[in-house]
Parts: C-alpha cells; sequence; structure tokens
C-alpha cells in the first residue's frame, strides 16, 4: 500500500567520526572516488583567521564557559559559507549579531526557531496537500495542469533561501551538528531538549546547489522511467516445446510481477513449476542483459528465454501495433546493450556530485546509512548476517522441502506457502464490510469506536478521532499526516459505489494506524522539533499492529496460534530472502565507489558476480545450486539509490514493536507511549519503546517458536 510521508525531512546524525569499522569500509571504498571532489569547495582564505579571532572577542565578551560553543559554532558556520555569503567584515557583522552568549537569549532563539519552522513546515506541506488534492482523491477527472500542480513542491527552494538570508546559519552558529557516533554514544544521557537542538541544526547540515538536486531528480524519475516500462508479455514466452505456459494479454513488470506470478503459481498444480522456472530463466536474463532487446515490453515477439531465440508472434494477444523493432524491420535477439546497468551508473555519477557538499558523509552509502537510517553499515550488515546464518534458515527450508515435496529451486526464495488459515471467505468479508461502511462518513463515524476496540481511554479515542479526516481515495488509499498542530492528518480510503470491501477496509485500517501514530507524535510529543519517528521502518511498523487487528475490529475472532505461526514463518522466509537482496544492493554501491570510471559492461559483470558470490554463501547451502544471480532482480536497486536494505530493518522492526504490544496486551497506551517518542535515533527509539535496540532476536525468537509449532526441531 502506498503511504504517503511527505515532508518527512531528512534530519539526520551526521557522521563526522563514523564508527572504527564503518570508517575504514568509507576510506578503502570511496577515498579515490571523491577527494578531489571535497577539495573542490573553497572556504574563503580569510576564514581561518578571521574566525580564530572572533573567537577570541566572544570568551572575552561572554566568558570563558561559551569558548565550546563559540569554537562549535564559528566551525560550523565556516563550514557552509561561501564567497557570495559575504566577505570577512560580513562574516564578522553576521557572528557579532547572532551569537546567543547567554541561556536566556539561546532559549529564545530555541523557542522562536521552533515554533516559525512548524508555521513553515505545516503550511508549505498544506500547500502541497491542497495542490495534489485533485490527483489524490475521488474528484473526476485529472486535467493536464492539474498534474502541474500536483509536480509543483512549494518548498523546494526553502534551504537555499535560508542559507541566503543567513538564518540557517544562525542555527548552525548556535546549535549543534552531532554525529551518528555521538548521537549513539552519547545520545542516552541527553535532555529532549538537546535531542531537539540536534534535530535543529541537523536541517541545516547541508548546502547542495539546486542543480545538483535537479540532477538527482532528473536521474531518479529517468530511472523510474526505465524501470516502469519494462514489461515482459508472457504469452509469448515459449517453452523448449514451443508451448505457450501463460495466458493472453499477460503482461508482467519487472521485478515485482514476474516475482508475484512465482508466488501464484505455487497453486497450479499441472503447470506451475514449469512456469517458474520460466520466470527463473527470464529474471536471470534481465540480470545479467542477455535478454534480447526486442523482446522488452514487446507483444509482437515469440521468445524461448532457455535457447533465447526470438521470432515475430505467431500469435497476437492485443490489439493495436505491437512496437517497432528498432532497427526497422529484421527481428534479432541482440542482447538488450547493458541499459540496466548504464541507468544504474547515472544514479551513482549524480550521487557523487553531493558528496563534495556533504563533508560530514562524503558518499551515498554513508548517507543512507549514517544520516537517513542513523543505524552505521557494519551493524546493520551483522544483523542481516545474524539472520542468513541463523540456524532456523536451513529448518525452515526443511519444513517448505516437506511441504512442497521436493527439493528446494531457486526461485523458491519467494515460496508463500505459509498463509494464516481464514475462516471467512473474502466475498463473505466484502459483504460484511459494505454493510458496516457504504460510505467514507460512515468509517469516519467509527473511528473512535475502533480505538477503543484497540485499547485507547474513550477519551483518548475522541482526541485522536477528532484529529483524522477521511477522504475518498482515487487510488487504494494512503495516510497523509499534518506538519504543524493546527492541522489534522488525512486518511485516504477507497470506498466503491457498493460500500467499502475488505481489502480497502483492510488498507484503511492500516492507514488509520499512520494518522494515529502521526497525531501522536506531532500534537503530542514535547517539541516538535522532534516530530514524527526515526524512519518509515516505524510507522510502518506501527500500522501493520493496527492492520493485523482488523478482523476482531470485524468483530471477528483474531487468528489462532496456528495462523500466527504461518505469518511468522512467512516474514522469516521473506526476511531471508530480502537480507541478502539488500547485501547485493550495498556491495553494488561500494563497487561503484571503487570503480568510479566503470562502464555499463563492466557494472553488469561487477553485479553477476556480487549477486553469486551472496548467493553462493548465504542460500546454496540450503538450495543446493551455486551461482544463481535471482538477487540481483530488484527493481529498486535501479531506480531508488541504496533504498532495499530499508526493507529487512522493517521486518525486524515491526517483530520488536509486535511482541511488545503482545508483552503488555492493551495496545492503545503502548502506541501512545511508543509514539510520543518522536524522532530520535532508531536505536534510543527501540530502547524507550522495547528495552532493547533495534535487532534481529524478536524476528528469531518468534520463528523459533514458530517452528516448534510446526513440529520442525
Ligand atoms: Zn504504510
Amino acid at each position: 500500500m502506498r503511504c504517503i510521508h511527505r515532508f518527512f525531512l531528512f534530519v539526520i546524525c551526521f557522521a563526522t567520526t563514523l564508527p572504527l569499522a564503518a570508517q575504514e569500509i568509507s576510506m578503502q571504498s570511496s577515498s579515490s572516488a571523491h577527494s578531489e571532489t571535497t577539495a573542490a569547495i573553497l572556504q574563503p582564505g580569510w576564514m581561518k583567521d578571521t574566525a580564530a579571532k572572533l573567537q577570541r572577542e566572544l570568551v572575552v565578551k561572554y566568558g570563558d564557559q561559551q569558548r565550546m560553543r563559540a569554537e562549535r559554532g564559528l566551525r560550523q558556520v565556516a563550514e557552509f559559507w561561501r564567497a557570495e555569503d559575504g566577505d570577512a567584515a560580513a562574516f564578522e557583522a553576521f557572528v557579532a549579531a547572532n551569537f546567543a552568549g547567554d541561556q536566556a537569549t539561546l532559549d529564545t532563539m530555541f523557542d522562536r526557531f521552533q515554533r516559525l519552522l512548524e508555521q513553515i513546515d505545516g503550511h508549505m506541506h498544506e500547500i502541497s496537500r491542497e495542490f495534489n488534492q485533485q490527483s489524490d482523491l475521488d474528484l473526476g477527472p485529472v486535467l493536464p495542469f492539474d498534474e502541474l500542480f500536483a509536480g509543483y513542491d512549494p518548498s523546494a527552494h526553502v534551504i537555499d533561501d535560508f542559507f541566503q538570508n543567513k538564518l540557517a546559519f544562525t542555527v548552525l552558529l548556535n546549535f549543534p551538528l552531532a554525529t551518528l557516533d555521538e548521537c549513539l554514544k552519547d545520545g542516552g544521557a541527553w535532555s529532549r531538549r538537546q535531542w531537539a537542538e540536534v534535530r535543529l541544526a541537523q536541517r541545516f547540515g547541508k548546502r547542495i546547489p539546486s542543480n545538483v538536486n535537479l540532477a538527482i531528480a532528473q536521474a531518479g524519475a529517468e530511472a523510474a522511467q526505465y524501470v516502469s516500462e519494462y514489461n515482459i508479455w508472457m504469452y509469448h514466452l515459449l517453452d523448449p516445446q514451443g508451448q505457450r505456459l501463460f495466458p493472453p494479454k499477460m503482461r508482467l513488470l519487472s521485478h515485482w510481477n514476474l516475482r508475484d506470478e512465482i508466488k501464484a503459481n505455487y497453486a497450479d498444480t499441472e503447470n506451475g513449476r514449469a512456469k517458474q522456472r520460466m520466470i527463473q530463466q527470464v529474471m536471470d536474463r534481465i540480470v545479467t542483459q542477455t535478454i534480447p532487446e526486442i523482446v522488452v515490453n514487446n507483444p509482437g515477439v515469440d521468445w524461448n528465454p532457455y535457447t533465447n531465440e526470438v521470432k515475430a508472434a505467431s500469435e497476437k494477444d492485443i490489439d493495436g501495433p505491437a512496437k517497432e523493432n528498432s532497427a526497422g524491420t529484421t527481428i534479432t535477439n541482440t542482447r538488450e546493450p547493458d541499459t540496466r546497468y548504464a541507468v544504474l551508473l547515472k544514479d551513482f555519477n549524480v550521487s557523487r556530485r553531493v558528496d563534495a557538499y556533504s563533508p560530514t558523509a562524503p558518499t551515498l552509502i554513508d548517507r543512507r546509512f549514517n544520516e537517513d537510517r542513523e543505524i552505521p553499515e557494519v551493524r546493520l550488515k551483522a544483523m542481516l548476517e545474524q539472520i542468513l546464518t541463523s540456524p532456523l534458515v536451513p529448518q525452515t527450508a526443511k519444513l517448505i522441502e516437506s511441504r512442497l515435496g521436493r527439493p528446494l529451486e531457486p526461485f523458491d526464495v519467494w515460496y508463500n506457502g505459509f498463509r494464516p488459515g481464514s475462516q471467512y471467505t473474502e466475498a463473505k468479508l466484502d459483504e460484511m464490510v459494505a454493510k458496516k461502511y457504504p460510505t467514507a462518513e460512515a468509517y469516519q463515524k467509527d473511528i473512535p469506536n475502533l480505538l477503543m476496540k484497540l485499547g485507547f481511554s474513550p477519551e483518548r479515542a475522541r482526541y485522536v478521532a477528532n484529529n483524522i479526516i477521511v477522504d475518498p481515495a482515487r487510488g487504494s488509499g494512503h495516510a497523509m499526516g499534518s506538519q504543524m498542530r493546527a492541522e489534522k492528518a488525512h486518511l485516504r480510503t477507497r470506498v466503491e459505489k457498493t460500500g467499502m470491501n475488505y481489502k480497502g477496509y483492510n488498507i484503511a485500517v492500516h492507514e488509520m494506524g499512520h494518522n494515529v501514530e502521526q497525531t501522536f507524535s506531532l500534537n503530542d510529543v514535547d517539541y516538535t522539533l522532534l516530530q514524527g519517528v526515526p524512519n518509515t521502518a516505524f510507522t510502518e511498523a506501527l500500522a501493520f499492529v493496527f492492520q493485523g487487528h482488523d478482523l476482531e475490529l470485524l468483530g471477528l475472532p483474531a487468528p489462532d496460534a496456528k495462523s500466527e505461526a504461518e505469518k511468522t514463518l512467512n516474514d522469516f522466509w521473506g526476511t531471508y530472502e530480502i537480507a541478502g537482496v539488500a547485501l547485493v544492493d550495498t556491495a553494488v554501491w561500494h563497487w561503484m565507489y571503487d570503480h568510479p570510471q566503470a562502464t555499463p559492461r563492466q557494472l553488469n559483470e561487477a553485479t553477476v558476480q556480487i549477486s553469486k558470490d551472496i548467493w553462493n554463501r548465504y542460500y546454496a547451502p540450503v538450495f543446493h545450486k551455486n551461482d544463481v544471480v535471482l538477487l540481483g532482480i530488484y527493481s529498486h536497486m535501479i531506480d531508488a539509490f541504496l533504498y532495499l536494505p530499508d526493507y529487512p530493518i522493517g521486518h525486524m522492526i515491526a517483530f520488536q514493536i509486535e511482541e511488545q504490544m503482545k508483552k503488555t496486551g492493551a495496545i492503545g497506551p503502548e502506541f501512545e507511549r511508543m509514539a510520543r517518542m518522536g524522532r530520535v535515533t532508531p536505536d534510543r527509539w527501540m530502547e524507550h519503546a522495547t528495552g532493547r535496540p533495534v535487532g534481529p532476536e524478536a524476528l528469531l525468537e518468534a520463528t523459533q517458536r514458530a517452528l516448534a509449532a510446526a513440529g520442525v526441531r
């Protein structure tokens, strides 16, 4: 489901001092790639002497107790000050006027920035929500200009403006830019105000020129376009006997639809396995780029993915002209010319342009792990390895083999046979939901009730419900929180003419979980500078808690122990699969930083090798087959700039939160207690929520219990 967290500002911990192990990795991998670019930013020549003189003057004026603050503030301002911001005299005048040398002035400054930044965030978000209304909501046709409104980002230049008018420098002069290391090491002893000050400063911890940001947006859009048009026309796949295994008109988008078709075919006892093997072969050809260019998104040719033979389609399954052969008329099986990797290299090259403006996190890898996730790469890697090498993996594999009645094949990384049983058919559930919620208003009216069933007191349930507005969604549904307390959260849900169906209801309950989190973490957090959660995995986990109780909210029995166990095993197997994918994604980015001059062909070869290596290490032992490249198939690897590690983290976090909810029983108060923590580091948040930092233990423990319940030891 689509969950919108627009304006989720990347306000994050920086990493001037990475933990030692991470430092080694980052130095070894990226020194060659960006050493010359970092030097490209020149501080004005007078800066060093002027800053030293100003520091002495500030100490004389405000006393020795301000020495540390003055030193830090001047260093932070100097880091971002450019010649166009003014000469030495302008710098001196700025510092003299804006250094808050006593606590009362500092408090006033902190309060005022907090209040006014909430205003600008909130109103920008409000404009953006209004501009997107026509495309987001079920309000009739979207005209071309509506799309222009929706694509406009009113906040795009705020950071630039704040550097230009020097409000950003005022913050940098007075509040600390903490490193991730400091957040992790010292954060436990910080007061809430100190955390809020750190988050305030981090908003201005980067000054990326707008042309660089624009280039990133363009590369991202191009990559998304490449991915979104990468369809395989399944009716035109021929098996070695020349048979068509798939139905006419079936068009599958790589990799999501291809993967889901593998999952769906477990139910086909006749041809399922042949189809799954064929999809695996197609995926192999995409990753290695031995796929004939002409078969991509083209129902006009038939293709045998085993022999790689291509010919004009002997049967037509769609109306309208087929895609022209780019060469004109001849049909050949000339391979796709490494376009997949050319697109990825473009992502890399444009990301490198930020490196020079990001001295504390000088590679995209650093920015993703140390800033966006705030979990050091070495730690995440250790967590993933804990899952990948767990003895529970071969045990689960054995259980899958016994259910399938055969040894595992590589495509079984997407095995989907762990299923919670349901005593109700979807049609029956549709009927119940439509009766209960004929309109969006009916759902809106029921929210206080639903929240009370989840253990919220009547008073808290009413309070939260009053902060949620239900809108009819154009698509499947999403949650849109607000960014200021004067605004409400929006729950967008799909309601058919015949009333809400079960799928829509299930999504609405999920989105309601987001809205409740958004309400507590904005309206009830002590500092609005700390509003939100550490990253999207946390709000997703909280939303899943709600979603997991959707049947009870309908007045039906909760899932039984067997269903719970199946769900756990499904999550565990999915985490095992995506953990390897995350390692491939990360290793490929390291390889690019190590080989900044690589050609698409070389990146192709490297990605294939990395995929095989990780497979051979963590998967071959249970799949008994070497050199499989399937871990390299994810499309997000091509268009999402090292996003894939978020998935396994999400699974681990969800389990930790779920286990904690089970322990305490009442969801409501526990949910509120967790959500009010706001946006501190993931570990800090999780320790507050569950007593333990982020980690795979909860998932592994639950899996162990589930395997025992399934009779595996
Ligand atoms: Zn969600």
